[in-house]
């Protein structure tokens, strides 16, 4: 690190110690604490997080960090403060919960702000990209996550930050998250190096569904095994956990169902399955997924439901994955 990103590093860092002790230590912090608390965040996840409370004052950080000897001027473009003139500077985050990101080597680099008052818009507001701060290649909590998801030769990817504390709560902490950005390629080369297995636990609504599909055909043609947990009733995995429980939270999890089952089953509502024509695409689709599948008992198994549900002839369906597989070779 040059001197300057040092300086902004260390900005971050002092930034954040301020922010959690507003939360935690005074009148300001109060209702954000409460909002926090009445969410079931637990204490000891607010410390682990290190999860803090940008008060609605104007100068509040800008104020902190000139006092520490901070030329603010340089700190606008990573999204600390901001300013309309170039000569005032504002606390960006005012009357936000701060969730800080840690980058892989664990040090600050951005921050997710969410709002706990219906007059500030938009719900999240988040650190822009920055040369220290690119959604695509990180991942939220990997830092800490990462001795978990290597012994277990797995790890959970979510949506939110929500998700990823309360699954720490719940005693999973192999878990991370995308921060509502699509799982990238260099996110999935990243953890190919650590797991074998993702498991995809995304929010039950429709938007979560479909990342999920595309998030896991993403793992699924990177060599590694990738399993989709199914949130019921459009949940959040958030709310799920305080709606049932560590036991059932856990329970969610270790009951994903594999990318194929999952993704036969999701890409259905894309064809009329009492049309002729809708029947062969839908099949000639679900084969192009079987053939993906390496072990030959597991093929066998979907080639089963597809020659039963479609009444199709066996041989003709190992042709069908015979050349795909000869193609993907
Ligand atoms: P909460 O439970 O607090 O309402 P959430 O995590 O369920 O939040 P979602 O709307 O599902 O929120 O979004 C998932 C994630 O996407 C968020 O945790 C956040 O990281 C990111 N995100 C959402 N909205 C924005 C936004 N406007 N700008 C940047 N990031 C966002
Ligand atoms: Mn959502
Ligand atoms: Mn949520
Ligand atoms: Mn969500």
């Amino acid at each position: 690190y040059s001197n300057e990103d040092q300086s902004v590093l260390k900005a971050y860092e002092w930034s954040n110690k301020l922010f959690h002790h507003v939360l935690k230590h005074t009148k300001d912090g109060k209702d954000a604490l409460n909002y926090l608390k009445n969410r079931g965040f637990s204490e000891e996840a607010i410390e682990h997080f290190q999860i803090g409370y940008s008060p609605r004052k104007d100068q509040f950080l800008s104020t902190f960090l000139k006092g520490k000897g901070f030329e603010v001027e340089n700190l606008v473009q990573y999204g600390l403060l901001s300013s309309r003139d170039g000569n005032t500077f504002f606390d960006r985050f005012q009357g936000r919960v701060i969730f800080p990101i840690h980058n892989h080597q664990g040090k600050i680099i951005g921050y997710g702000g969410r709002s706990i008052q219906d007059d500030i818009q938009p719900k999240y507001l988040n650190s822009p990209e920055s040369k220290f701060f690119h959604k695509g290649k990180i991942l939220y909590n990997f830092h800490q996550a990462r001795r978990h998801f290597q012994k277990l030769n797995q790890v959970v990817l979510f949506e939110g930050y929500a998700d990823v504390i309360k699954a720490y709560q719940a005693g999973v902490y192999h878990a991370v998250a995308t921060m509502g950005t699509s799982l990238s390629d260099t996110h999935v080369k990243i953890l190919k190096q650590y797991v074998d297995e993702v498991i995809i636990c995304f929010d039950g609504d429709s938007p979560g569904k479909e990342a999920s599909y595309k998030s896991a055909k993403l793992v699924n043609d990177a060599g590694m095994n990738a399993r989709v947990a199914n949130v019921p009733n459009e949940m959040d995995p958030d709310e799920y956990f305080e709606k049932h429980g560590s036991e059932a939270f856990q329970k969610l999890i270790q009951s994903a169902e594999s990318y194929v089952a999952f993704s036969l089953q999701y890409i259905k509502k894309n064809y009329n399955l009492n049309t002729d024509h809708d029947r062969v695409q839908y099949v000639e689709k679900a084969l192009d997924i079987i053939a993906t599948v390496n072990q030959a008992v597991e093929r066998d198994f979907y080639l089963n439901e597809l020659e039963e549900t479609f009444k199709l002839d066996r041989s003709t369906l190992l042709q069908e994955i015979d050349s795909r597989r000869r193609i993907m070779r």
